[in-house]
């Protein structure tokens, strides 16, 4: 399957890893959008968030762990910081491999454009 994160994943693209562990890793966003931004993904496959089933929720789970564990380590966690899962075109996704952003480090507007 022709998925850039499964590429990071298998360690076939560079990323800056943050955190992994069997079911989850964590990265630096290579174009940031804010002074800290990096994103937490399944390693397994999963295109959107219209593709998940019950069964994935325990990983779902993990993935906002993950991200305020990662949050709290970067020291963005008191100050505050947002996460983000774009769903298709519409939700402005552009990696069919679903990603949580995590965006903190400066002062965020709502609502997001
Ligand atoms: O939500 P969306 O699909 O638009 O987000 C994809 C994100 O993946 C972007 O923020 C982009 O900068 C990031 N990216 C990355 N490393 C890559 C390719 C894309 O961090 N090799």
């Amino acid at each position: 399957m022709d998925c850039l994160f499964c590429k990071i994943v298998k360690g076939d693209i560079p990323a800056t890893i943050l955190f992994e562990d069997d079911d989850v890793i964590a990265f630096e966003d290579i174009m940031p959008k804010a002074p800290c931004h990096f994103l937490v993904i399944p390693k397994r496959h999963i295109s959107t968030l219209n593709d998940l089933s019950d069964e994935d929720a325990p990983v779902v789970g993990k993935l906002q762990i993950t991200a305020a564990k990662i949050a709290k380590q970067k020291g963005i966690s008191d100050a505050g910081y947002r996460v983000v899962m774009n769903c298709n075109e519409m939700g402005g996704q552009t990696v069919y491999h679903i990603h949580m952003h995590v965006l903190g480090g400066r002062a965020m507007t709502w609502p997001p454009g």
